[in-house]
C-alpha cells in the first residue's frame, strides 16, 4: 500500500483539501510554495508511465480537478502543474499525483 493510499484511507493524517469519488487533494506536507497541492488519483498507479488506455478519463479528470481547484482558490491565473517521473527524476511516492504549486 502506498503512502498516498494510507492518507486516502486515513490511515495517516493529511490536510484534505478537496475529495471525490476517484481522486482526493491535499497539502503537500513539505510545501515548495505558498501554496503547494497534491491532486491524487485513489487508483495506485505508479508513474505515468504506468498509465493504461483504461486511465484516460482518471488522467483527465485530475487536470479537471485541478482547474475547479484552482478557480476555488482565486489563483486561477497564477499556478503551475507538474508530474514528477521516477526516482531517478524526483519522484518520491510511486503513486502518480500532480502537483499544484502557487506564490501567489
Ligand atoms: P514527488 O517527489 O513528486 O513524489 O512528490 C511527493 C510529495 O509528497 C513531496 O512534495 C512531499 O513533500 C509530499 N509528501 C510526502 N509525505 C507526505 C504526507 N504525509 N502528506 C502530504 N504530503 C506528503
Amino acid at each position: 500500500m502506498t503512502l498516498f493510499t494510507k492518507i486516502i484511507n486515513r490511515e495517516i493524517p493529511s490536510d484534505i483539501v478537496y475529495e471525490q469519488d476517484n481522486i482526493i487533494v491535499i497539502k503537500d506536507i513539505n510545501p515548495q510554495a505558498k501554496i503547494h497541492l497534491l491532486i491524487i488519483p485513489k487508483k495506485e498507479i505508479p508513474t505515468i508511465n504506468d498509465i493504461e488506455n483504461e486511465d484516460r478519463d482518471l488522467i483527465a479528470e485530475l487536470f479537471f480537478v485541478a482547474k475547479k481547484v484552482a478557480l476555488n482558490l482565486w489563483i486561477q491565473e497564477w499556478y503551475k502543474l507538474n508530474f514528477n517521473v521516477w526516482k531517478k527524476w524526483w519522484q518520491e511516492v510511486m503513486h502518480i499525483h500532480l502537483h499544484l504549486l502557487s506564490n501567489i
